[in-house]
């Protein structure tokens, strides 16, 4: 579930090859893509996020895909053999850098399960991919504070807006992970305050920021962005809308993964 609107920049569809693929952390591989169709990427910051075309099927195209991924684009995907067709996924930029061109992805390293987690494993330099470039999700309403809840999925995107916060903001952010390890240094305005908790091995996401969220004293003048596995987003919009009182304009909310559901396509 999201309320986030979609937007579809002007991008549109950019071939990219793997430079470089390392694991920063236990749980997080950084692919670096680069490119001369990057050319065209209009960096917008913040948690700009894009969907990735993987040509992981044998015979998988990327020659015939729509150049935009709104309705129409997506009803015209489906109609694409299937044994042909990319796998497609939503990933968010971690970093972009201009000269040369690079666009650094963090991907979470969740098991054997899915595509796009073992593809980042398992990828070397040279493999091929396209990113569709879709836009924000951080819209933020006029408010006096900031607030973000995020899970490992939804970490490139917090620290994306931590990054991009101008100096004088204020507020919280509280990142869950299932390993400390997988930590990763803030830039950010000095007013928000970022707590990382760690849920207990096995439980579900959201365990641990949600009670987290639950303890903190949210003013009602506040813009709220929580992100990452579904529950965790939904129950953290439940309880800043139903039980702090926010209005539901104040709380952008998105469902970046489902516990035991792959994504479509
Ligand atoms: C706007 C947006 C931005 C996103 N940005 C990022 C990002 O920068 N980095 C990132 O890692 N993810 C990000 N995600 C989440 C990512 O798209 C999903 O995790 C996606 O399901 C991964 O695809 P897959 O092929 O690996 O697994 P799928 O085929 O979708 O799922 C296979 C199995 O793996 C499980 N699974 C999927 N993701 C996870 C996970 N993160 N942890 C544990 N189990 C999981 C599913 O429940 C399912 O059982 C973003 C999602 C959205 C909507």
């Amino acid at each position: 579930m999201s309320n986030i609107a979609v937007t579809h920049s002007d991008s549109g569809f950019l071939p990219v090859q793997v430079l470089d693929s390392r694991r920063v952390s236990p749980h997080i591989v950084r692919v670096t893509f680069g490119g001369g169709a990057l050319e065209n990427f209009e960096y917008r910051g913040f948690d700009q996020w894009f969907r990735i075309a993987l040509p992981v099927r044998e015979g998988s195209r990327l020659d015939n895909l729509p150049r935009k991924f709104g309705v129409g684009g997506y009803l015209r995907f489906l109609t694409l053999p299937r044994n042909s067709r990319p796998v497609i996924r939503n990933y968010t930029v971690r970093s972009f850098r201009e000269d040369p061109r690079e666009l650094d992805v963090d991907f979470v390293v969740h098991g054997t399960e899915g595509i796009a987690g073992p593809w980042a494993v398992g990828v070397r330099p040279g493999a091929p991919a396209a990113i569709i470039d879709q836009g924000c999700g951080w819209k933020p309403v006029p408010a006096a504070e900031n607030l973000i809840v995020a899970d490992e999925s939804g970490m490139p995107a917090a620290l994306g807006i931590l990054r991009d916060l101008h100096a004088e903001a204020r507020g919280h952010a509280i990142i869950e992970l299932f390993d400390a390890r997988d930590t990763q240094e803030v830039t950010g305005p000095a007013g928000v305050e970022v707590r990382w908790v760690i849920r207990d091995a096995g439980s579900a996401p959201g365990s641990a920021a949600l009670p987290a969220l639950r303890a903190l004293e949210v003013d009602e003048d506040t813009y709220a962005f929580a992100v990452g596995e579904s529950s965790l987003a939904t129950g953290a919009r439940r309880l800043l809308v139903s039980e702090r009182g926010l209005p539901k304009a104040n709380v952008t909310f998105s469902g970046y993964w489902r516990l035991g559901r792959a994504s479509p396509s």
